[in-house]
């Protein structure tokens, strides 16, 4: 495994992740002992108890405490072994899969964590799905290996059947459920005890006498067979095919027992990517460019109540951010004086005085920034790929109150640019409609209407299931297509065109009556 850090090097030093799980699989866990390792945190337990108090940031949220879920996405900055690394959290539950997706698209690697008793789960395809569409590197964790577990040889099979990832062992589990007794490093010819040394222990291999020694406790013969068959058998560690998002390197464990997680981060410090070039309209902006340039993926309102603040999440890309800099606004060519960037740790955020690539800082605005957005230092460039989905549930919102529609109208606008919900305003003059991904989304933007706009709202059902955006090559069809469709025809926040459909029966109908007309599903912020 080579290692490019270069330690006077401020980008080559950053590792910037995400964990993608299945609830339960151990994905607070994990980050709590990831953050241990940082001495971002005193004490385990941390994170979820914080989660569980209440605090000025998560105050609004009832929903989240009544529902014991964090809704919310942050990131955590850690230093490690000379690394710098940025875990940026993504919401556990499903309904927020739109933050999560956005928040995928500000790392440059994942763990993916898995329960070895459950294997791939639902939402971890999915969001393996979505780190595939950009090549992310994942490295694997197969966790809970302290409890009954399924066999690893199925399990890596499975991987690599279910997601066509392959697979390539680096740590072997020595034992399982009550019986497990260690790893053993594929690679480096090591035993880590589960309650043994920080070091690991050289073997000269799964036959060494001293594999017998050091778990004398257990009946070994049968694990050394497997580790030897496993060394033997399975794929041994590609970088570039890692790199490449092709082959994950996989380790076990038990985050709970926190075994496991040292190999964990020291190879994520050793192999996952340092920042990466990222797509702009037109060319590649590679992360050593002297020039500053970042796009803000995610927007957290209220984190202080009594000031309607808001604070976007930028990735910087290039260059390097200081405090008090101008940078341009690319969407409205307006200067934009970074005055307090902040970072944020696990219990802290801090003036960001200065940010590299792959670093990403909350910049506090009252709402001149939107997600998608780009900052620069005077480069008219657009980075693209933070995605916006086609809703999956849309309801009308309805306000008994007839004087307050133009607040309601704002209050809409406002929250449809932190990306709580999507907001179609009908060609027809009807009411405003709301699209989300997730029902829960629908709950959080009434609660926050009524707390924070004093908006009390209700929703009604539409005729409409299903939507997409709508373009053409030629105008004049598009315009043709619109009238014929003026009752199902609405605005997204951009002014885009958007086609409401009842079903995806009628949609396909429609499409296929309309052969010039795309409909797209996804479509880029900008
Ligand atoms: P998340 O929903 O993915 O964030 O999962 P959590 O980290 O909250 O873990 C879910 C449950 O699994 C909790 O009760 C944890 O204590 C437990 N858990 C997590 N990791 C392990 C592990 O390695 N071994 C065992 N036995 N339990 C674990």
């Amino acid at each position: 495994m080579t290692d490019q850090t270069r330690p006077d090097d401020p980008v080559s030093i950053r590792r910037t992740f995400a964990i993608i799980s299945h609830p339960d699989a151990g994905k607070t866990t994990l980050t709590e002992k990831l953050l241990l390792f940082g001495g971002a945190i005193q004490l385990a337990g941390e994170v979820k108890a914080k989660r569980n108090r209440v605090n000025t940031r998560s105050d609004w949220m009832n929903i989240e405490r009544q529902r014991g879920i964090s809704v919310m996405t942050s990131v955590m900055t850690f230093e490690y072994d000379g690394r710098v690394f940025n875990l940026l959290d993504t919401p556990g539950h499903e309904d927020f899969s739109e933050d999560t997706y956005r928040t995928l698209t500000a790392v440059d690697s994942a763990i993916m964590v898995i329960d070895a008793a459950k294997g791939i789960e639902d939402r971890t395809r999915k969001l393996f799905e979505v780190c595939r569409l950009r090549d992310i590197p994942i490295v694997t964790f197969i966790n809970k290996m302290d409890r009954e577990t399924r066999d690893p040889f199925d399990l890596l099979d499975e991987i690599e059947k279910t997601l066509a990832l392959d697979t390539a062992p680096v740590t072997w589990p020595i034992g399982r459920g009550k019986d497990f007794a260690g790893t053993y490093n594929l690679a480096q010819n090591t035993i880590r005890r589960l309650d043994g040394e920080v070091e690991a222990t050289p073997v000269s291999g799964p036959e060494d006498k001293l594999f017998d020694e050091l778990l004398s406790q257990y009946d070994v013969d049968e694990w050394r067979e497997e580790v030897a068959l496993a060394r033997e058998g399975l794929r041994p560690f590609d970088l570039a095919a890692f790199r490449e998002g092709h082959l994950s390197p996989v380790f076990f464990g038990s985050a709970l027992r926190n075994f496991g997680v040292r190999d964990l981060i020291d190879s994520l410090g050793a192999i996952a990517p340092p920042p990466r070039a990222q797509e702009a309209e037109g060319r590649m902006v590679e992360a050593d460019e002297r020039k500053m340039t970042g796009f803000i993926f995610k927007i957290q309102a209220n984190m202080d109540p009594n000031h309607r603040d808001r604070i976007a999440f930028m990735r910087v890309c290039s260059g390097k951010l200081t405090r008090g800099m101008k940078a341009k606004l690319v969407r409205t060519g307006k200067p934009i004086t970074l005055s307090a960037p902040q970072f944020f740790f696990a219990q802290d955020r801090a003036i960001a005085d200065e940010a590299y690539a792959g670093d990403v800082v909350g910049i506090p605005n009252h709402g001149t920034l939107r997600i998608g957005d780009t900052l620069s230092e005077g480069e008219q460039i657009v980075f693209r790929g933070v995605p916006s989905f086609a809703p999956e549930l849309m309801r009308r919102v309805k306000i008994g109150d007839a004087m307050k529609q133009k607040k309601l109208r704002e209050a809409l606008q406002q929250l449809a640019e932190e990306g709580v919900v999507q907001l179609f305003i009908p060609f027809d003059g009807s009411g405003a409609i709301v699209g989300v991904v997730g029902a829960l989304q629908l709950d959080v933007l009434k609660e926050r209407l009524g707390a924070e706009y004093n908006l009390p709202i209700d929703y009604e059902p539409v005729r409409f299931s299903i939507c997409r955006w709508v373009e053409a090559d030629d105008r004049a069809e598009l315009d043709k297509f619109m009238t014929a469709n003026n009752s199902a025809m609405a605005n997204d926040l951009d002014g885009a065109p958007v086609f409401m459909a009842p079903s995806p029966f009628s949609l396909q109908y429609d499409a296929e009556r309309w052969p010039a007309i795309r409909f797209t599903d996804v479509k880029d912020y900008q």
